[in-house]
């Protein structure tokens, strides 16, 4: 394959976002051999820079759909580019908290095309897998630029779209839209919230059990976050309480291609009418694992209803029941960040976009991989060439490369 040449950004000024994303304002990316589009921050090039196919996000899912646009014979830089505002590689798996471990995470698949083989899984798992897609991302000579920030997409002139980003504008013919949930997390709203005098976070701020040493902690939430958090904070806590909203739905025995494949179509079956897409734990349950057994002998998985208010020093049930708590960990989730997207007007009245495989339904230039029945390492695999293979259909050929 050809060596693409990428620029990078010579001066970055950041900013770090609500889930500690360092997202990149003005830059020194110059208008370059590359063909990328170059800004000072002030001044935006008059055009914006057309390419093919622009890739948004550098996670399993955009990896995954860089090596299938690679194989199609489209130009590194020239005919594609990933833009990920990131500062690492690694997708969202650079911001998992360090006692994620890698023999803690369950079924990561490898990439296509490069196994992942020999990890230590007592190793973070945010080590390992930036390790393994910094490896990648070298071996495939895939175009990723970071940070890059993608604000808007829009649609453009001549059938393309236009492309805002914090170091220009791009006007791609297609664009696959592969930026994952870490960075929108899901913070339900209680009575009380502002009052509660102790510490409120989110899993995507959670720094590991050692930060609430002989703490009274209520974890909330019912996916595998929650219960990951409370196996291990409830080895040094003063106490934990779990609250789901719904009784947790435990799963033990095997969970095979079948199940998998019955999981993903009820996801996909909502994600096709144009409904928010439901967590992964919501259609699979909970697998049930040695340490979850014992956890629950030992009466650390016993849940509660969600609570009604919190309090200053705690939170309250409306039958009088009352827990004080020095923190309450909201393990509730995240919501796929697609914000950039909404100058398309992608969304259906139900709320999500809908998609029929990973191209929306309102705009065939524009994929989303990583996205419902996809949010998964082995989807966003799949999802990748799927949506390489239709858009090659859609565009007819990589733009030749000028001599
Ligand atoms: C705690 C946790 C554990 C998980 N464990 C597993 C597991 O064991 N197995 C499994 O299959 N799945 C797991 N998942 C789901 C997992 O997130 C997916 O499987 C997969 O890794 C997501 O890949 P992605 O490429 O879609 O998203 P991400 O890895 O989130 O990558 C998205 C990328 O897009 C970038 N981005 C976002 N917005 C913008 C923007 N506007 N401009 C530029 N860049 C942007 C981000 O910087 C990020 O690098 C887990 C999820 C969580 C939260």
């Amino acid at each position: 394959m050809p060596r693409g040449k990428i620029s990078r950004a010579a001066q970055v000024s950041r900013s770090v976002n609500n889930t500690g994303v360092v997202r990149e304002r003005g830059t020194g990316v110059g208008r370059a051999a590359d063909g990328g589009p170059g800004s000072d921050g002030q001044a935006r090039p008059t055009a914006p820079t057309p390419l093919d196919v622009l890739v948004i996000g550098a996670g399993q899912a955009g990896l995954s759909s860089a090596y299938h646009l690679r194989r199609r014979g489209y130009e590194p830089n020239t005919g594609f580019v990933v833009l990920d505002h990131s500062p690492a590689p690694g997708g969202a798996w650079q911001f998992r908290w360090p006692t994620l471990t890698y023999g803690k995470v369950h079924g990561m698949h490898a990439l296509p095309g490069m196994e992942l083989t020999g990890a230590d899984p007592e190793r973070p798992s945010s080590e390992v897998i930036g390790a393994y897609f910094a490896a990648y991302e070298r071996a495939f000579e895939l175009p990723v630029r970071r940070p890059v920030d993608v604000s808007s997409v829009r649609d453009g002139t001549d059938g393309r779209l236009l492309v805002r980003t914090s170091v220009g504008d791009w006007a791609p013919r297609a664009v696959i839209n592969a930026t994952g949930t870490w960075d929108r997390p899901f913070w339900p709203r209680y009575p009380g919230q502002e009052t509660f005098a102790g510490r409120q976070l989110h899993t995507a701020r959670y720094p590991g059990p050692a930060a609430f040493a002989g703490q009274r902690v209520v974890v909330v939430g019912g996916g595998t976050s929650a219960v990951q958090h409370l196996l291990e904070i409830a080895e040094v806590a003063a106490a934990t309480t779990w609250v789901t909203r719904r009784p947790p739905l435990f799963r033990s025995g095997p969970f095979g291609p079948e199940e998998g494949r019955a999981a993903v179509a009820m996801v996909e079956e909502r994600v096709r009418r144009g409904l928010p897409p439901r967590s992964v734990v919501s259609v699979t349950g909970l697998p049930m694992t040695e340490a979850m057994e014992r956890a629950r002998a030992a009466g650390v998985l016993d849940r509660r209803p969600m609570f009604d208010r919190l309090t200053r020093s705690g939170v309250a049930w409306d039958d009088g029941r009352f827990v004080e708590a020095d923190v309450v960990l909201w393990a509730t989730g995240f919501r796929p960040a697609v914000e950039h997207l909404a100058p398309l007007r992608l969304r259906e009245a139900g709320g999500g976009i809908a998609l029929d495989g990973t191209r929306a339904v309102r705009d065939p230039r524009v994929h989303l991989v990583g996205y419902g029945p996809s949010a998964s390492a082995i989807g966003a695999n799949r999802a990748g060439g799927a949506a390489v293979r239709e858009i090659h259909r859609l565009l007819g050929q990589p733009t030749p490369v000028a001599a």
